[in-house]
């Protein structure tokens, strides 16, 4: 039986596996592992990429996102709005600055926030939206911005699982005030290791951010702030760097393989495949679909038919199985089950099928076809 995994990083490094090489091997022998040219190009190039005048590398997505907070000045009696459907990281990050993550519910057809209901959870404490564009599909930006330019917010874009996409021909992570992205090697450009970057149009908050994130440091020696050490290694730099000018030729095959899935798996009963939201273009970190539960038919359960396709060597993925409202640390929140009926309900359901730009027509077609003799009997 040939396994099929959700990822298949071994594959990619093979196909540019000299191109690393040399690229980390000049990292090596030049006996600069800390900051130097690398780090600097890449910098340059990804904020060339995404369209801004400043990008500065960091850690990790999630240093990106406390790094955007803290330039803000976002702390204690803080309230900071964040999609209750998300990876923990976007929520933790509020947390740590001594702000409250404020939870609103999703959309049941782009798993993104609900513009709708943003309005709502706005209060005189609100500070900034943390705009999630999860599994590869920006939220809709016109929306967030025209809600936060009301009510004079500031909007810090979560775009880890989104390297690339667009919104109305505008790449995220250059339309809110800051961008932040994450390069854990499973997302659309991932490092060898973690790695992130803050982009920004904003010179003062980039010359702030990048004060935080070197001790708070303005000058060598000189701490103004209490900063972190949050820094890209050059060797994670020298490999990104390869991989930037692969990115838009991945996300390609992504979409390749996204509009396949649509095709054939479109109309099955009991399925729904994602949307598109338009203006948009979604970069499909994840191929997410909902295995609706029917009460007289246990048999359509999304644990289900994970546990069945395994048995074919088909790995899934759920994310998330449990949105954050009920996350035992946010237990002291006092959010409520029932409260986000969308998110919760999503939970349930969501089932990530395998998508990598590698992913064989002949892999797609195996996971198509047991997910169809599956569901159609
Ligand atoms: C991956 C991820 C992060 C965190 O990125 P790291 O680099 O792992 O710290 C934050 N938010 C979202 C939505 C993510 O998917």
């Amino acid at each position: 039986m040939n396994k099929i995994p959700p990822i298949d990083l071994g594959q990619q490094y093979k196909l540019i596996a000299q191109e690393i090489g040399v690229a980390v091997e000049q990292v090596l022998a030049s006996g600069y592992y800390i900051g130097g040219s690398e780090v600097a190009r890449f910098e340059e190039a990804f904020g060339e990429y995404i369209g801004v005048s400043d990008c500065i590398s960091c850690n990790s997505g999630t240093d990106a996102l406390f790094l955007a907070l803290r330039a803000l000045d976002i702390g204690p009696g803080d309230e900071v709005i964040v999609p209750v459907f998300t990876f923990i990281a976007t929520a933790e990050v509020v947390s740590s600055v001594g702000a409250t993550p404020v939870f609103v519910d999703i959309d049941e057809n782009t798993f993104n926030l609900d513009v709708n209901k943003l309005e709502s959870a706005i209060t005189s404490k609100t500070k900034a939206i943390i705009p999630v564009h999860l599994f590869g599909q920006s939220v809709n930006m016109t929306r967030v911005m025209e809600t936060a330019r009301t009510h004079q917010l500031s909007v810090i874009e979560d775009c880890a699982q989104a390297t690339g996409a667009t919104w109305n021909g505008e790449k995220i992570g250059r339309i809110g005030d800051i961008g932040c992205f994450s390069f854990f090697p499973t997302k659309n450009l991932g490092a060898c290791g973690d790695g992130g970057a803050i982009t920004t149009d904003n010179t003062a908050i980039a010359a702030k951010i990048r004060m935080i994130k070197d001790h708070g440091q303005s000058s060598k020696y000189n701490s103004e702030v209490v900063g972190v050490n949050s820094r890209l290694d050059a060797l994670q730099a020298a490999i990104l760097n390869v991989k930037l000018r692969y990115l838009d030729q991945w996300n390609e095959q992504r979409s390749r393989i996204a509009q396949r899935y649509h095709q054939f798996l479109g109309a099955v009963p009991g399925l729904i495949v994602p949307t598109e939201a338009t203006p948009g273009q979604s970069v499909w970190n994840q191929y997410t679909v909902r295995v609706l539960q029917r009460a007289t038919d246990l048999i359509f359960d999304r644990n289900v038919v994970r546990a069945q396709l395994a048995e074919r060597g088909i790995t899934t993925m759920v994310y998330y199985p449990v949105p954050l409202h009920l996350q035992p640390v946010y237990e002291d929140l006092g959010y409520q089950p029932g409260q986000f009926p969308v998110a919760e309900q999503l939970s349930q359901e969501v089932l990530s099928l395998p998508m990598f730009p590698e992913l064989s027509t002949e892999q797609q077609d195996s996971v198509i076809y047991a997910i169809k003799d599956f569901l159609s009997q």
